[in-house]
């Protein structure tokens, strides 16, 4: 077995941060995975929500080995087409107005923080302001990321974290009200919860956040990424409620493979917010991951894949509710789109260990919840695929 000596080896140099499953992934193709042993793998993960075409994609490869030849990087200091073309495309699928490219997910919640701030700045004359985050939200692991993330084990040993962050309990709208005051300069939350455990805002209490946000002046940052990007079957989850954010971040599938992300907002933060001098980034938005973005952007319109997200969706929660109804140990089903959980009151981390020694790759949230972020180009087959080796999974564990 070539993976017992890769993994060996991996241990000796790695900084053990991460406790990783025992496989060597080496390929891929369609919804599938393989090792270095050559053992086949249906991918219902994604590697977390990234790989919305799944594997090999050849447009999407040979649109990249193109800009590979071109030119990669420039840095921020110059114009480039790949960036110009990026930066109008996300803005028209998100309606949003401006757009900053950044490195990963936590880096454009850094960005939406520190606009936040600055616009709050500018209005009133002094700093010093307010962040309201949500419990089991997640947003990053940097220090700014980690400060508006609920979680308290991913923060304890890291205290203090940066200060006037308060926590209120997400899809509950008066624990909002309470945690409000002539501080608070932004609401922000996940639009449907990924990492604690799969919870999409409630639609009266994201209407009721907007309405709180219009009448106090505060900006409310939606961080969509993990559900935009086509995942909760629209473009972006917002577009579903038809609720607008101030501020928008966007990672993950944007870029369905490399590391990219972005925030964006609307002309009014942008025209009193951040200056040249305020932010920056050496690699963001560069050559090679801007043509990503133009090119995951067109195949999303091109193939209608929002709406096959939207219209299959449906199909996957029968399918799991009727695997959640088969088994005592699995409590329910929440989530949205492509984005779902099944709640379980045995080991989540045990049965994702069982699922891919069977080949299936699946995701933990939240403690308790088994996670699907399959590829967005799944096909009905691949559903019933998934089910059957769950089934054998969970039947094992009975
Ligand atoms: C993954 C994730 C992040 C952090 O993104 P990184 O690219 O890992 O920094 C932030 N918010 C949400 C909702 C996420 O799912």
């Amino acid at each position: 077995m070539k993976s017992k000596e890769l993994i060996q080896g991996a241990e000796e140099n790695l900084f053990h941060v991460y406790n990783r499953f025992p496989v060597v992934f080496d390929r891929g193709e369609g919804v599938h995975l393989y090792d270095v042993d050559g053992k086949e793998y249906l991918d219902f993960a994604s590697g977390i929500g990234v790989m919305a075409f799944g594997y090999g994609d050849k447009e999407y490869g040979d649109a990249l080995k193109a800009q590979i030849d071109k030119l990669t990087h420039t840095s921020n200091l110059y114009y480039h087409e790949p960036m110009i073309a990026a930066a109008e495309q996300v803005c028209k699928v998100s309606g949003m107005d401006k757009v900053f490219f950044t490195n990963s997910g936590a880096e454009a919640i850094e960005g939406a923080i520190k606009t936040a701030k600055k616009y709050a700045f500018l209005r009133d004359g002094f700093a010093g302001h307010e962040i309201i985050a949500m419990e089991h939200s997640f947003h990053g692991r940097t220090v700014g990321s980690l400060s508006v993330t609920g979680t308290e084990h991913y923060r304890s040993p890291f205290l203090p974290l940066m200060d006037g962050v308060r926590f209120a309990t997400f899809n509950d709208l008066n624990s909002v009200k309470e945690q409000i005051t002539d501080k608070t300069c932004a609401i922000v939350m996940e639009t449907i919860q990924g990492e604690g455990g799969l919870y999409p805002a409630e639609e009266t209490f994201l209407k009721g956040v907007r309405k709180l946000c219009d009448e106090q002046d505060i900006l409310l940052i939606l961080d969509e990424i993990q559900c935009g990007m086509g995942r909760s079957g629209a473009m972006f989850a917002w577009q579903k409620y038809g609720v607008k954010p101030d501020i928008m971040t966007s990672a993950k599938a944007l870029g369905a493979g490399v590391p990219v992300g972005a925030f964006l907002l609307t002309d009014k933060v942008a025209a009193s917010s951040l200056v040249p001098g305020d932010h920056g980034t050496t690699y963001g938005g560069n050559p090679l991951v801007c043509a990503a973005v133009n090119t995951t952007i067109h195949m999303m319109e091109e193939r209608k894949i929002p709406e096959h997200v939207e219209s299959l969706s449906s199909y996957l929660e029968e399918v799991l509710d009727e695997v959640a109804s088969s088994y005592d140990f699995v409590e329910g089903r929440r989530g949205m789109g492509f984005m779902q959980g099944l709640v379980l009151s045995i080991p989540v981390g045990d049965v994702v260990k069982k699922a891919l020694d069977a080949g299936l790759v699946v995701l933990s949230a939240g403690g308790n919840v088994l996670r699907f972020l399959p590829p967005l180009v799944i096909e009905k087959e691949d559903i019933d695929a998934m089910a059957a080796i769950l089934r054998d999974v969970f039947n094992k564990m009975k």
